[in-house]
């Protein structure tokens, strides 16, 4: 399946999100370049988009991602972390944005990773996808400021870390 990849600026943002307004659009635009900040060069080039999901389609057995950021970043012997910020559709058909840090799992009992730090929006009537987006937007931004080490994210979950 056809899949992009690329910048802020490469987003085709009116064939992903085909329902929203010319100042949808921009918004949704201008908070994408926002992301990061001033430390945005690192990870410019890692938004992946799925043209094929921009119309919702009935439930599926997997999520839907129409739009994804992810920042990988090393923490130390091995260890790496992400910071995440995607658009989907909920089993309902809305769009559902989220930004989240995901982090190895060091349970004894191995989960695979960890999602941390969730913040998720469902659009609909309270709020709109350039709010949800921008809000998730930022706080991608500032979990990349808090901490680019995974043992303060799990620190600050009461998950096991890495180095006892
Ligand atoms: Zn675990």
């Amino acid at each position: 399946m056809y899949m992009g990849m690329g910048t802020a600026d490469d987003i085709p943002l009116s064939v992903l999100f085909p329902q929203s307004s010319a100042a949808g659009l921009e918004s949704l635009r201008r908070a994408a370049r926002g992301v990061g900040g001033t430390q945005a060069g690192a990870f410019a080039k890692g938004w992946d988009w799925w043209p094929a999901y921009s119309v919702f389609a009935g439930p599926q057995s997997e999520t839907w991602v129409i739009l994804i950021l992810c920042a990988v970043q090393p923490s130390g012997d091995g260890d790496w972390l992400e910071f995440q910020l995607q658009v989907g559709w909920t089993e309902l058909g809305q769009h559902e944005v989220s930004a989240s840090v995901n982090v190895a799992c060091m349970c004894e009992a191995d989960h695979g990773t960890h999602d941390v730090g969730v913040l998720t929006f469902v659009v609909g009537d309270e709020i709109s996808l350039p709010q949800a987006f921008e809000a998730c937007a930022e706080r991608m931004t500032v979990q990349l400021t808090d901490s680019r080490d995974a043992d303060f994210w799990r620190a600050r979950e009461d998950l096991p870390t890495r180095r006892m």
